[in-house]
């Protein structure tokens, strides 16, 4: 069965909105994709052998369903997250071959806990941090993410040494994929967008070695240009103890604590995540 997807003009959009009596809620972050050459390069950036590992496929802010018609091809169990009851309405009336998870997704993302999925989302900007955090934190069967992110949060996450790049590398690597325009979305978001995917380590790490590399990351990173040594010392997420385990640890495995934590490379990160 084939399946159109009907809104990829302006026009349609506020159509749609106008007989519906209703707006794009900023609030919710909607800038949704009119672009169809974006829409197939998300769906080209699955690898093929990541599919064949899953049966599901989530999507997280469906939106009108630009994404969600493409993602109907792959033929996997399609489950979408989406709060936003006009848009829900408008793709139950569709009879689409796929499951809603209506309400919040910070709430239901969990409920995926047990399964193998592939995460796909242009993800509502307000909240896109916790999404990934969260997604990363209770996916422990993620087989592999891309997700639009603001161009910003995707260098961060991507390209500079930060306090979630380098959490992150307990779970997995981000890469950045593709800058995107303003203009590929209606209506255009102030910043410009990026396109990143996010492919999981082969070993899991366990929980405790995770929680430790997490108070780690915030406490080397907590300060501005102070030196790790100096921000562990005075870091809030630790006690005494943990400072004086940390600072022990990282002097045992020859550290470079002198230095600043955004002047190291992330393999130095990736060896001590081994190490910790
Ligand atoms: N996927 C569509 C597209 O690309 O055109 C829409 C993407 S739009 C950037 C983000 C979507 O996430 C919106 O449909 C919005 O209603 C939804 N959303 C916002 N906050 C949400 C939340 N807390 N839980 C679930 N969906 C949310």
């Amino acid at each position: 069965m084939s399946f159109e997807y009907e809104f990829y003009s302006v026009s349609k959009i506020k159509d749609f909105f106008k007989q519906n009596d209703a707006n794009p809620r900023k609030k919710w972050g909607q800038n949704f994709l009119i672009d169809p050459n974006i829409l197939n390069f998300i769906l080209d950036s699955i690898p093929k052998e990541k599919l064949e590992k899953v049966n599901t496929v989530a999507e997280i802010g469906a939106g009108l369903g630009a994404l969600t018609y493409k993602l109907i091809t792959l033929n996997k169990n399609l489950i979408l997250f989406e709060i936003d009851p006009v848009l829900i309405e408008n793709l139950k009336q569709k009879n689409l071959p796929l499951k809603i998870l209506e309400g919040d997704v910070l709430e239901n993302l969990e409920s995926l806990k047990n399964e193998k999925l592939i995460l796909v989302g242009n993800l509502p900007y307000y909240i896109s941090t916790d999404i990934i955090l969260l997604a990363l934190k209770k996916l422990p069967h993620l087989q592999f993410g891309i997700f639009m992110l603001q161009k910003e949060f995707a260098f961060r996450l991507c390209k500079e040494i930060s306090s979630l790049s380098i959490f992150s590398l307990a779970f997995g690597e981000f890469h950045y994929l593709k800058t995107i325009s303003e203009n590929c979305f209606f209506p255009k978001p102030e910043a410009t967008s990026a396109l990143v995917s996010f492919i999981p380590n082969e070993i899991k790490f366990e929980e405790e070695k995770i929680l430790k590399f997490e108070k780690f990351t915030k406490s080397i990173f907590w300060g501005k240009r102070k030196t790790i040594s100096k921000s562990i010392s005075e870091s809030p997420f630790t006690d005494q103890s943990e400072k004086e385990m940390f600072n022990h640890f990282l002097k045992e495995i020859d550290f470079p604590i002198t230095k600043r934590p955004e002047e190291l490379d992330k393999k130095i990160y990736k060896e001590l995540l081994e190490k910790i």
